[in-house]
Parts: structure tokens; sequence; C-alpha cells
């Protein structure tokens, strides 16, 4: 007998991934849908006036290394939909308590030159990496596979493997060039004694100077928008205000990718999956949580060292051992005094963010998953550090603890941004060997907690969505 199907591939979830997932369904010639729970699509890239009227903050995610130098978003006609990047003069600033900062120029030169005894370690790290990105990042934005690339690769990896902590020591002297090397691999929300956290460090610090670290222009909705309009012109269909509670609601479909993470799969397909595969997604890490905070500025920052305010993004902890000891205490289940902050203030280069004068600023700190402390008195101790005279600029702010970053988005789990911590056996089977596929034919994940993994780039989707028409069609 005949399946009659109402749509080839349904998709569940409209973050970057599932927006990238039905894209390439649709471009493929499936006619696909998106269900999203929310009122607007875009997961963690959007755009809202959080404070007060005529200030746009970005939700969540608000710089986009990953997002310029995504091979698929390279792909498509975004700036045809109204995505213009916006390349703040430098990808990062990174203060410290003397009241200077070094400043990631897109050259590497002139990075290397401020770091003194360390210029030659550094010109020679970060040149040649951010030399090879474009091909590397082949490799590194994908599943584990054979490699397009494979010397690069290796060399890469070898790297990339060490803890942050012992990378940074052994390659640099100075205070300086070790503390700018932690603040980049703490993204990875690890301990910088765990064996990977160094990959983060390298793939920031390569993609600071290979293609710099940019906004959207308007807000990291308008790049949601476009991937959404883009979708529609090639006949795909997004139903917002959708939440899923399980897989039986959605319509007949060949296909179901579900840009979730596995503790929602396992709810969402319940015995539909066999019991020894759930076991393994319950099993699955999650990692520290955010507390973030926007701010309504009536001022720019105070920056001390004022070319601070030549970046979008800025550092915030000063010394490895600083930086070490905030995530090490997170990774624990404390909460750090000197929390690591990470901090975007993209009115300074874009005005369209806040009224003519105003400003808009964007901080977090990771903290345990799932905390409900309130953070705020400790994150604007360390913007004041830095910048005395910051708390006078506040007009207002919003603060969301990893509570109420999981009920604006369920993917942020416990607060946990980059969909499932990405421990070493994590970051290559994500979320387990399975990858995208699960045992349930026609079932996919395409979320971050797929390779390569959290950040904005779609690659997730991307592959998920290739496996699946290579599976299905
Ligand atoms: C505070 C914060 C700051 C960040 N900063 C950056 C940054 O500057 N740069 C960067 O590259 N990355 C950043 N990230 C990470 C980035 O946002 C994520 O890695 C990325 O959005 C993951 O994309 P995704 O499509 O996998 O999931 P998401 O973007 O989380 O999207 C998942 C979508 O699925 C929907 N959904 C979930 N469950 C259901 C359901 N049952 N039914 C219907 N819909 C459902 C959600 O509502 C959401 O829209 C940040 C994240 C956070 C939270």
């Amino acid at each position: 007998m005949a399946t009659s199907y109402e749509y080839d591939a349904v998709v569940i979830g409209a973050g970057p991934n599932g927006l990238a997932a039905a894209i390439v369904m649709a471009a493929a010639e499936k006619s696909v849908a998106i269900f999203e729970a929310n009122e607007t699509p875009g997961g963690g890239v959007r755009s809202a006036a959080l404070t007060l009227p005529g200030f746009t903050h970005d939700v969540c995610s608000a710089v986009y290394p990953l997002g310029i130098g995504s091979p698929f978003f390279r792909s498509l006609p975004l700036a045809h939909y109204g995505v213009e990047w916006i390349q703040p003069p430098a990808a990062l600033a990174h203060p410290f308590d003397d009241e200077t900062a070094i400043v990631v120029e897109r050259q590497i030169e002139t990075t290397a030159s401020a770091l003194g005894a360390d210029a030659a370690s550094y010109r020679k790290l970060f040149g040649r990496l951010s030399a090879e990105w474009e091909s590397l990042s082949i490799d590194v934005l994908a599943p584990p596979r054979w490699p397009r690339h494979p010397v690069k690769l290796l060399r890469f990896g070898s790297s990339a493997i060490q803890p942050a902590r012992r990378f940074a020591e052994r390659r640099f002297a100075g205070d300086r060039a070790r503390g700018l090397f932690a603040g980049l691999a703490a993204h990875s929300m690890l301990p910088l004694e765990r064996w990977g956290s160094a990959a983060f460090g390298l793939v920031l610090g390569a993609t600071a100077h290979a293609l710099g670290w940019p906004i959207v222009r308007g807000g990291a909705q308008r790049l949601a928008d476009a991937l959404s309009a883009y979708l529609s012109s090639l006949g795909g269909k997004i139903f917002l205000r959708r939440p899923v509670h399980n897989l039986a609601e959605l319509p007949r479909s060949r296909v179901v990718l579900c840009d979730v993470t596995p503790r929602q799969l396992v709810k969402l397909a319940g015995s539909l999956l066999p019991s020894n595969y759930r076991d393994k997604l319950k099993n699955y890490a999650y990692g520290m949580g955010a507390f973030k905070i926007d701010w309504a500025l009536s001022a720019p920052v105070p920056w001390r060292a004022q070319e601070c305010s030549r970046a979008a993004t800025v550092h915030l902890g000063a010394s490895l051992s600083e930086i070490a000891r905030s995530e090490r205490m997170v990774w624990r289940g404390f909460h750090a005094n000197n929390p690591f902050v990470l901090v975007a203030q993209p009115s300074l280069f874009d005005d369209c963010r806040a009224p003519a004068g105003k400003h808009t600023l964007w901080a977090y700190c990771h903290v345990p998953n799932g905390s409900n402390v309130d953070m705020t008195d400790k994150i604007e101790s360390q913007i004041e550090r830095f910048a005395p005279g910051f708390r006078d600029a506040i007009l207002a702010r919003c603060i969301a603890s990893p509570v109420e970053l999981e009920d604006r988005n369920a993917n942020l789990v416990g607060g946990d941004i980059n969909g499932g911590a990405p421990t070493l056996r994590q970051m290559f089977l994500r979320p387990n060997y399975h990858l995208y596929s699960t045992p349930t034919r026609g079932l996919y994940l395409c979320s971050s907690s797929t390779p390569p993994g959290g950040g904005v780039h779609g690659m997730c989707g991307y592959f998920a969505a290739q496996r699946a028409l290579r599976d299905m069609f």
C-alpha cells in the first residue's frame, strides 16, 4: 500500500541548524516545513528590545567568526536577503589591570608586535593557522571522516588536543600572550586543564586573523530572517509558535530532522527509539551554563584601555591563572568571584542598535549548569575593574540566568549554550557514534549536539540533511 506524505521532510526548531537542514532539503527539491516553538525564527540567532524602546539586543549569539566562515552559509545568497557583516577594526580586545590591552588585529604582525618576547611564537602559531584556515575549516567544521587536508589537520590536531593551560604555558612565556590565549580557549566552557580545550583557542585565534569577528548590521535576527527568507524562496515553510511535544503531533513525512538536544529527543520520540539508544542519549553530558546580561547605556563603556573600543568583543579576566581558576570552579559546581566575562559592544559599530548617542552592551559569564544565582553584581564589578564609571552609564538591564535562558529556548539545557559539553569524546562522537542518525529510520538529530558542535555556522544542519538525503531519497 502506498504511504502518502504531507512533506518530504519536517524539521523541529528554526535555529541556524534547523534552518540550514531545511534549506538543504528544499534546495534538493524536497518539500519541507519547520515547526518552531518561538514566535520568531532563529533560536540562538535572534534580536529583541530586551531593555528600552529603541534598543535592539542580541538575545543569544552576537559575534560571528564561524558564521562568516561557514562553508555552508558562504554558499547561500545571504547578502541578497539582507545580511551585512560589519567588521569592527579589530576582532578582540583583552584588557589588563595596568590600563593596557592586547588587541587582536586582522594583521598578525600588529598583534604579535604587542606581545614582546612572545611575538615570534604568536606569529609562528597564528600566522600558519590563519593562512591555512580556509582549507582547515573544511575538516574542522565537519563530522569525523577521512580529511580533505590530512597533513594540516594532523598538525592542527596535535596542538588542539592539548589542555589549553599546558599549551599556553609551553608556547608563551609572558602573562599577556598566556592570558589572551586563555580567554580564547575559555569559549570551550571546559576547565583549561582539560584535554581538548586548546582547540577552541586555536580556532578562535585563527578566525580572528583569517576572517575577523563580525557582527550583523541591525542585529542577529537579520541573519535568521535572511535564512528564513531564502528557505521560503525555495518553497520551504516555517510554522512559528508551534512547540512540538511528541513526534506523533507532526504531519506525515519521510524524514524528521530535530534541531534539539539529546534530552529533548528522548522526550519527543519516547519508545520510537530503542531503549539502549535512549540510555545513550540520557548519558549525554551537558556543560556549564551561562548567566547573561543586556544593558541599555547612556554612553559607550569607558574602558581605561581606550583601544578596547576598537573591537566588538572584549574578554575580561586578565591572566591565565585567573581565567583558569574561574572556569575550573564553575566546572566543579561553584560560582567564581571574579568570573571570566565575555563582552560584546555592537552599537559602537552599528548605529541601528540604539538611539543616537546611546549604546547596547551584551555580556555573559559561565556558571554551573542550571544555576539560579544572580551574577549581576559580579559581572558588573568585572566591567568596572577595567572601565571605572561603567555603572553610571546604565539606563536599564535585562538579566537571564541559565533557568531563564532555557525558558527562552529549550535547547539551552541548564543554560548550556553549546548543546552539550565539548569533552574529548563528545567533540568527535557527538552525541554518540550514531552522530546525525538514530536507530529509527527517517529520524535525525541536526542541532549543535552533533558535529561540529556549538556556534552559529549551520554545519550540523547541513551534514544531517545531507545524510538524510542519502539515506532516504
Ligand atoms: C547567550 C549566548 C551567547 C552566544 N554567543 C554566540 C556567539 O556570539 N557566536 C556564536 O557563533 N554562537 C554563540 N552562541 C551559540 C549559538 O547560539 C548556538 O550554538 C547555535 O544557535 C546553535 O544552533 P542550533 O540550531 O543547534 O540551536 P538553537 O539556535 O538553540 O535553535 C533551536 C531551536 O529549536 C527550537 N525548539 C527546541 N525545541 C523545540 C520543540 N520541541 N518544538 C519546536 N521548536 C523547538 C528552539 O525554540 C530554537 O528556536 C551563543 C549562545 C547563547 C545562548
